[in-house]
């Protein structure tokens, strides 16, 4: 592997200073705010979490406020993110840092990435940013990033490499200013050098990059292939008693664990089959309609839904029976249910 271009953060600080998005985690910078915002960006694009941050904020303002607050307000917090393992983890670990750290984040790398959900990049963020500390967070971007300045001819997708790369940068952080360093590189990954169209003529280190001086610099980073996500049919129910829907809770282990959704089954079932269905809930189906089909991705999933909104003379204490109000308050349905929550 080509070595990394000498003191990157020369040309990088003068332009992140002027270059630098005003976001709501930049401002009133403590450890706190750093990491839940690190989680939150994990699978999050930064537009969706602007909102999600503040709201998060405005509710729990410090960590000693998240450890006390119920699982599901924190989980309806974070209704519409996914990757609700997150949130979870998040909420156990402010458990951690009450009990052990009396309530601050430890300033210490090794120590962060103990934490439940806080792996090599949110420790390596949390430590620079909050703390000061020489520590690089290494995500898709910055690899992306470090493998065109090189031409890395190797998968991003090899832990050797990711590993050369950090090895690499934390020989570059710069005294006093580890915390920019490490902005700064997210900075422009997220906004100039961009999987497919990197602005090259708009980038501070173009001089010193070498995918800038071929042809074709969006041909970087090289990665293996990836194993083709699994489709599952699945048949989802609007069930219907006098106004008030079906919900039903999710197991406590696995996909979407413990979040609330509107009963479903695997398969794609037909209105014969669906009434059948219905029935065995005990819901003593009266009429049915359907209501569309939608597909929702996960990582190593789809789904693709067929729906089906049920008339029911009973309501089976199975379910929960729900109406408007606690739909929106009291139950986090993920957003793999947005195209039939929206029918509501
Ligand atoms: S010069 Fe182009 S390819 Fe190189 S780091 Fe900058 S934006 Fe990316």
């Amino acid at each position: 592997m080509e070595k990394l271009p000498d003191n990157l953060a020369a040309a990088l600080l003068p332009w992140y200073e002027t270059a630098a998005r005003d976001l709501p985690w930049r401002r009133d910078v403590t450890p706190y705010r750093v990491w839940v915002s690190e989680i939150m960006l994990q699978q999050t694009r930064i537009e969706a979490a602007r909102s999600y941050f503040e709201r998060f904020m405005a509710a729990l303002p410090t960590v000693a406020h998240l450890a006390a607050a119920p699982e599901q307000t924190v989980l309806k917090l974070w209704e519409g993110l996914g990757y609700y393992s997150r949130a979870r983890n998040l909420h156990r670990a402010a458990g951690i840092i009450m009990e052990k750290y009396g309530g601050q984040l430890p300033a210490d790398e090794a120590l962060l990435r103990a934490l439940p959900g806080v792996g090599d990049y949110t420790a390596g963020a949390v430590a620079s940013i909050a703390f000061g500390l020489p520590t690089p967070a290494v995500d898709g971007n910055v690899l992306r990033l470090c493998a065109r300045l090189t031409c890395c001819p190797d998968s991003i997708g090899d832990g050797r490499v990711k590993a050369a790369f950090r090895q690499a940068l934390a020989e570059q952080y710069p005294p006093g200013r580890c915390g920019a360093f490490t902005s700064a590189l997210m900075e422009l990954g997220e906004t100039i050098c961009l999987p497919g169209t990197p602005d090259c003529g708009a980038c501070p280190l173009e001089k010193r990059c070498r995918a800038a001086r071929t042809e074709r610099p969006w041909d970087w980073p090289v990665t293996g292939s990836k194993k083709p996500r699994r489709i599952q049919q699945r048949t989802v129910f609007i069930l219907e008693h006098q106004g008030r829907i079906a919900l039903t809770q999710r197991p406590d282990k696995g996909l979407l664990a413990g979040l609330w959704e509107f009963p479903n089954t695997e398969g794609e079932l037909d209105e014969l089959a669906a009434l059948c269905q219905a029935d065995r809930w005990g819901c003593e189906p009266e009429g049915l309609e359907p209501c569309g089909r939608a597909v929702h991705i996960f990582t190593h999933l789809e789904w693709h839904m067929t729906g089906w909104r049920v008339r029911c003379a009973r309501a089976p204490e199975r379910f929960v029976w729900t109406d408007a109000a606690q739909r929106q308050t009291g139950y986090p349905i993920p957003s793999a249910f947005r195209a039939y929550r929206q029918l509501l």
